[in-house]
């Protein structure tokens, strides 16, 4: 985890922004809408009442540090909620930084809040459920950019790092994923060694499985799309041209490819099921937002083209 450092309200302005103790039972997570740093942004929330808001907030997040601007046994402005609220009177609040904009610098914040997080359920020995957000205590699109690109993937960026470090499966977990990719070499295999030849099963995705598979995705095109294109396992501008819009509710061959090369990439759509889900639309997201795509949750042309070289 990145430095944990502290930048404490006064107690003189305890009364305004903070003015009760508590015994937190939950996380609430928000997203700062701006682009200041987690510096600046306890920095703003320390003005006092002459050139301030009342807000308040536990700790801002960004891509290189933690800074922590209350206690976790006295409560902060930040819910919505109320003055009764559970969210402002029991939810230690984490600002993550950079979501105006997003892109790298905020999935790198958002990695750090992960590791903030984790830490916070691990000291008072929570669950996954005691992470909440903004949205659950108010009509508001809070964390707005980590629900575009999927509450789900966040909480499962969690609940990995949650099983590796409590019951040391590190090496389960890259089993698992070997058995993904050993899962795609074996359906190749079966649905298309004979036509464009066997590869290796040996739960990896090198190249010679990447190329074939760019092999059996260029197929699929021509059989479906009509495409009349080389299937010489280079997807280059031809197939960039003829491929199709993939989204959500799409089902088949040309989806389950891609799920292949999205766990390639390591942004687990949630099944090699040849489906498009909510969790393959919210990888597509992440994939997208990585590389600077428009964010659109859509897999045509131009992501496709970055997904497969
Ligand atoms: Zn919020």
């Amino acid at each position: 985890m990145v430095n944990i450092r502290k930048n404490l309200l006064p107690e003189s302005l305890y009364s305004w922004k903070s003015p009760y103790t508590m015994k937190p039972t939950r996380i609430v997570v928000h997203n700062t809408a701006n682009d200041a740093s987690a510096d600046s942004e306890i920095k703003y929330m320390l003005r006092d009442k002459s050139n301030g808001a009342q807000v308040s907030y536990h700790y801002a997040v960004d891509d290189k540090e933690i800074v922590q601007g209350l206690p976790e046994n006295r409560i902060g402005w930040h819910a919505g909620d109320g003055a009764n609220g559970k969210g402002n009177r029991e939810g230690i609040a984490i600002e993550i930084c950079y979501s105006k904009s997003g892109g790298d610098r905020f999935l790198k914040a958002e990695d750090n809040a992960v590791d903030l997080i984790v830490d916070i359920l691990k000291r008072y020995n929570w669950g996954i459920d005691k992470v909440t957000k903004h949205q659950d205590y108010m009509k508001k699109n809070c964390p707005h950019r980590t629900l575009e690109l999927g509450w789900d993937r966040f909480l499962n960026k969690i609940k990995s790092k949650l099983n590796n470090s409590t019951n040391n499966t590190v090496e389960d977990s890259r089993l698992d994923n070997n058995d993904i990719f050993k899962n795609i070499q074996v359906w190749y295999n079966t649905n298309y060694a004979s036509n464009l030849g066997r590869i290796d099963e040996d739960n990896k995705f090198g190249n010679d499985t990447k190329k074939h598979l760019i092999m059996a995705l260029q197929s699929e095109m021509n059989k479906q799309y009509k495409s009349k294109l080389n299937i010489d396992g280079i997807f280059g501008n031809a197939s960039k041209k003829a491929f199709l819009n993939l989204k959500i509710g799409t089902k088949g061959n040309i989806t389950r490819i891609s799920q292949a090369f999205l766990y390639k990439k390591n942004y687990d759509p949630n099944g090699f099921d040849g489906s498009f889900g909510s969790g393959m639309l919210s990888a597509v997201k992440s994939f997208q937002s990585s590389n600077k795509l428009n964010v659109d949750g859509i897999l045509g042309p131009s992501t496709a083209f970055k997904l497969f070289n």
